[in-house]
């Protein structure tokens, strides 16, 4: 069996292009197919979408319905959990990850023994904003620098997995969840399939530049230690850098007799340090705020609907 995951968030207009144009795809295959929604608190018809689809398909169609928006992650953590499938995939429903890839994904997943996941790469950013697609490139450069875990740039979450995997990944319970490291920090073998870039066929996108710029921050603390030794690197420097100062004036004191002037360059001085050392402590509570989210074990999401709670 094929589980098909897919998250949704603010998506009815999506769900059923999405259903009728995987289902034409699944025509094909000689799998059988489970879809799992995951209503992520939407504001719009979603839910009803899902509750349609299910009165339409109940022998595919499953849905969860979160009690709010816990993001994306969570959707895919939940998708994932319910999933019963030897093969599990992960969709979004705006069709930005084609579903006519899917034969030729799962023919090479059982064509290799080997390989336990088929990743989907984009191979261009046509359609973005320049300035995002610059940023998007920078943190992969910074993210597969300083971390560990590396990240493909241009690598979606779209893939299939076989449920070897899946188990693997659902042992990492962890509140904080990044999944393109969490994917990559499990291991196994994963082959990426290019493929162009393609816009969304409704709805609008519900990232925001700066959601982007915290979402990016969020995967260099989750997957990297360097930021918390950067105040260490920078001290040691800084406590170079004075005692050569300190010497050189020293000596030009004892040797020129120079009287000691410059308030505005000791300012300079002062809030300069004062910068880095506040720096430094907003890294240290970036990571104290993620401790502090962990030890609490709050679960990664809430329930509040499934198609079980539905009457036929
Ligand atoms: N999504 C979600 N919860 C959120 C935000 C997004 O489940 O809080 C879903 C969304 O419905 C879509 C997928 O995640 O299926 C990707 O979102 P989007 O298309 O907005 O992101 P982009 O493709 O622009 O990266
Ligand atoms: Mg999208």
């Amino acid at each position: 069996m094929l589980s098909i995951i897919v998250p949704c968030y603010n998506e009815e207009e999506s769900i059923p292009i999405f259903f009728d144009a995987v289902e034409k795809v699944s025509a094909q295959l000689q799998h059988e197919v489970e879809y799992i929604f995951i209503n992520d608190g939407s504001r719009d018809g979603t839910l009803n979408a899902l509750r349609n689809l299910y009165q339409a398909c109940p022998q595919k169609v499953r849905y969860l319905s979160f009690s709010r928006n816990f993001g994306k992650e969570a959707g895919l953590y939940a998708g994932l959990k319910e999933a019963r499938g030897d093969l599990i995939t992960v969709m979004d429903v705006d069709l930005q990850d084609p579903p006519e890839l899917l034969p030729q994904m799962i023919q090479l997943l059982a064509e290799d023994p080997e390989l336990d996941c088929i990743g989907t790469r984009r191979g261009d950013r046509a359609g973005e904003p320049p300035i995002r697609s610059f940023f998007a490139r920078m943190f992969y450069r910074l993210v597969n620098k300083i971390g560990e875990t590396e990240m493909v740039d241009g690598a979606r979450d779209f893939r299939l997995m076989t449920r070897q995997m899946v188990d693997a990944i659902l042992e990492l319970t962890e509140y904080n969840r990044f999944s393109k490291g969490i994917f990559s920090w499990v291991g196994f073998n994963t082959k990426y399939l290019s493929y162009e870039n393609r816009e969304r066929v409704a709805g609008s996108t519900s990232w925001s530049f700066w959601s982007l710029l915290s979402y990016s921050i969020d995967g260099i603390v989750n997957f990297s230690e360097v930021p918390l030794n950067f105040a260490s690197y920078i001290g040691a420097f800084s406590c170079m850098g004075s005692v050569i100062a300190m010497l050189v004036i020293f000596f030009k004191t004892i040797i020129k007799g120079d009287p000691t002037n410059g308030w505005p360059s000791l300012v300079c001085i002062i809030l300069f340090v004062g910068g880095l050392q506040l720096l430094c402590l907003g890294i240290i509570g970036k990571y104290i705020g993620k401790i502090f989210l962990e030890t609490k074990k709050r679960p990664v999401y809430l329930v509040k609907e499934t198609e079980k709670d539905q009457k036929l």
